[in-house]
C-alpha cells in the first residue's frame, strides 16, 4: 500500500437506521501503527479527513460480519454478501444494485 490508494472506509450511520452504515471510498494520507491510517473519505457531498493526529482509522477486514464504523478495509476485501455493501444495497430486491433497470418505466411516470 502506498500513500494515494484508495481503501474503504465503513461510516458510522445512524443508531436509529435513517443513515445506514455504508462504504465510502478513501484515500490513504498516512499510515500509523499497527495498520492505523489516516483518510481522505470521499463522501457524495463533500470530504471527510481522518487525520492520524485525531485517532487515524484502524483496519476490520470484517469477514462474515458487518464491519465496524470508522473502520478501513481493501476494496478486494469488500464482501458484497456479508458487510457494509449488502446493507448499502439492501434496499433493492433485483439484488443487482442501486441503480434502476436500464430501459424499465418507473410506476406512476408518463
Ligand atoms: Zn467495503
Amino acid at each position: 500500500m502506498r500513500i494515494g490508494d484508495t481503501v474503504h472506509y465503513v461510516s458510522y450511520g445512524t443508531p436509529g437506521g435513517e443513515f445506514p452504515s455504508v462504504c465510502r471510498a478513501a484515500t490513504v494520507t498516512e499510515f500509523g501503527d499497527t495498520q492505523l491510517l489516516g483518510l481522505c473519505v470521499l463522501n457524495p457531498t463533500g470530504l471527510f479527513f481522518h487525520p492520524l493526529a485525531d485517532g487515524g482509522c484502524e483496519y476490520d477486514p470484517a469477514i462474515g460480519r458487518t464491519p465496524r464504523g470508522g473502520t478501513w478495509h481493501g476494496m478486494d476485501e469488500c464482501n458484497p454478501d456479508g458487510a457494509a455493501m449488502a446493507r448499502l444495497w439492501s434496499g433493492n430486491s433485483s439484488g443487482i444494485g442501486p441503480f434502476r433497470e436500464h430501459g424499465k418505466k418507473q410506476s406512476g411516470s408518463d
